[in-house]
């Protein structure tokens, strides 16, 4: 069974992926008006990849004859900071991310809805990559402070993200 509490948290799931997706292509377009075009790509590749978690969960809801509704989503801040304070705010989205991933996991597992674990399992083990990803250019930026030189090559090597 799957219930109308479960589908209702999925599609508003729909929307924080979406939302996700908008707060890093906002840090994106802040990174290519800075000139650091590699914190650029590799936001905007985390964008794509937010709105393919809401596709997710969006053909879980078809495919479970549930009906999809989509709801507004908020705009990202206007303005950002240094690479180190965006990144941080990274990995604080990331963990804010991964609770909204829990909570959605404890009803699977209250209501019995096994199909809806299964799928869910997937989005347990992508935050865990999520928060190191980011936990690690946290570390680097930290490293690099404000040296202009080592911050153009760490640029260099987070934008050879595949
Ligand atoms: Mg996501």
């Amino acid at each position: 069974m799957f219930s109308e509490a479960l589908q209702n948290a999925m599609n508003e799931q729909i929307k924080n992926e979406l939302y996700s997706a908008y707060l890093y292509l906002g840090m994106s377009a802040h990174f290519e008006a800075g000139s650091l075009p590699g914190f650029a790509k590799w936001t905007r590749m985390q964008a794509n990849e937010e709105r393919e978690h809401a596709m997710k969960f969006y053909d879980f809801i078809v495919d479970r004859g549930g009906r999809v509704d989509l709801r507004a989503i908020e705009a990202p801040p206007k303005s950002f900071g240094s690479p180190l304070e965006v990144f941080k705010m990274v990995l604080e989205h990331e963990r804010k991310v991964t609770g909204m991933i829990h909570k959605l996991y404890e009803m699977a597992l209250k209501e019995s809805d096994y199909p809806s674990q299964v799928m869910l399992h997937w989005f347990i083990d992508e935050q865990v990559e999520e928060e190191k990803s980011a936990g690690m250019i946290v570390d680097q930026l930290q490293m690099v402070e404000d040296h202009q030189t080592a911050m153009i090559n760490l640029d260099h090597q987070v934008g050879k993200r595949e």
